[in-house]
């Protein structure tokens, strides 16, 4: 009961609890939305040629006191385009 808590049980999908407030109701891999005059939010990266795309940016949130444990994206492995 003591050990076992810590370890990640989700193949490293982050933190099992809230730094903030310790609590377990973890919203995970919610989706960073935007307002529409704004486009899309997340990280460019070079998608060939001139192109540039966007790679989406989640989240994982604590449904009790609002923090957000982590932003992630799904794809890490682009050419990212600072
Ligand atoms: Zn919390």
């Amino acid at each position: 009961m003591a050990a076992a808590s810590m370890a990640p049980k989700e193949g490293g999908q982050g933190l099992q609890t809230c730094p903030h407030c310790g609590s377990q109701a973890i919203f995970r891999g919610l989706r960073l939305n935007q307002n529409a005059e704004i486009g899309r939010i997340g990280l460019p990266y070079r998608a060939g040629g001139i192109f540039t795309g966007t790679e989406m940016l989640f989240l994982d949130l604590c449904e009790t006191c609002g923090t957000v444990l982590r932003f992630f994206v799904k794809e890490p492995r682009r050419k990212w385009a600072p």
